[in-house]
């Protein structure tokens, strides 16, 4: 069992700790700790860190109110650093940003061209959309025109798959269930569900066969 006396902080009472965001794996930020502050994370679950400008300790979304409520604390091998996941509001960043890592040094370096890895993309790039709502994007759009309308839309884009492959257009077919899988993405981030909860369920039926399908069950 890893208790807080495991923590290395270093000679200026301080502990780097890394956090995460819970819903899409996304790196937030960087910051540190001292052990008071590590501390009050354990004991409200409110993401607490120890400024070294203002030399004290600093409740994350305080004055901003972009809270972050943690889910989980974790050190690293050797006890030197520690990993906040959290459920995020807002921007992370206080310039605004989803994450404070958003200074692109060197490009990614494989082309990811799976659809797994692309519908993850997305749905961060949706989550960061809602965290800052961006003046000219679609997301914030479909945000402020509010949940119902989007469920809508996606009944509608379910229609537009089923005509498209009812005609056979594999062009149509392919834009459909892009808007399709857009559209469900962005419900799963305004209602908090991760793809990771999807996959979750969809592993649980891997290599299983004879299941019944959604429309046959109950
Ligand atoms: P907040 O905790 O969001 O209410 O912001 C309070 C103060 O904490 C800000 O004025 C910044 O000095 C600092 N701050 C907030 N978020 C970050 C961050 N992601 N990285 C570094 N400093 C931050
Ligand atoms: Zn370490
Ligand atoms: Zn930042
Ligand atoms: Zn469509």
């Amino acid at each position: 069992m890893t208790r807080l006396d495991d923590l290395r902080f270093g000679a200026d009472g301080l502990i780097p700790v890394v956090t995460q965001d819970a819903r899409t794996g996304a790196v937030l930020m960087q910051a540190y700790a001292d052990r008071a502050a590590v501390q009050r994370t354990l004991d409200t679950r409110e993401a607490t860190y120890y400024s070294r400008s203002r030399g004290e300790q600093w409740v994350k979304g305080a004055t901003s109110g972009h809270t972050q409520r943690v889910v989980s604390v974790a050190l690293d091998c050797d006890g030197d650093s520690v990993l906040y996941r959290v459920e995020q509001t807002g921007p992370a960043c206080h310039t605004g940003e989803y994450s404070c890592f958003h200074r692109p040094l060197l490009g990614e370096q494989t082309a990811d061209t799976g659809l797994d890895g692309t519908l993850e993309r997305v749905y961060v790039t949706i989550t960061e959309r809602l965290a800052t709502l961006p003046e000219n994007s679609y997301v914030a759009r479909l945000h402020a025109g509010g949940l119902d309308r989007v469920l809508k839309k996606i009944s509608e884009e379910a229609g537009e798959v089923l005509l498209a492959a009812k005609n056979g257009d594999r062009a149509e077919l392919a834009t459909e269930a892009a808007d399709l899988f857009f559209h469900t993405l962005f419900a799963l981030a305004e209602v908090g569900v991760s793809p990771a909860d999807v996959a979750a369920v969809l592993q649980g039926r891997e290599g299983k066969s004879g299941l019944k399908g959604p429309k046959e069950v109950g």
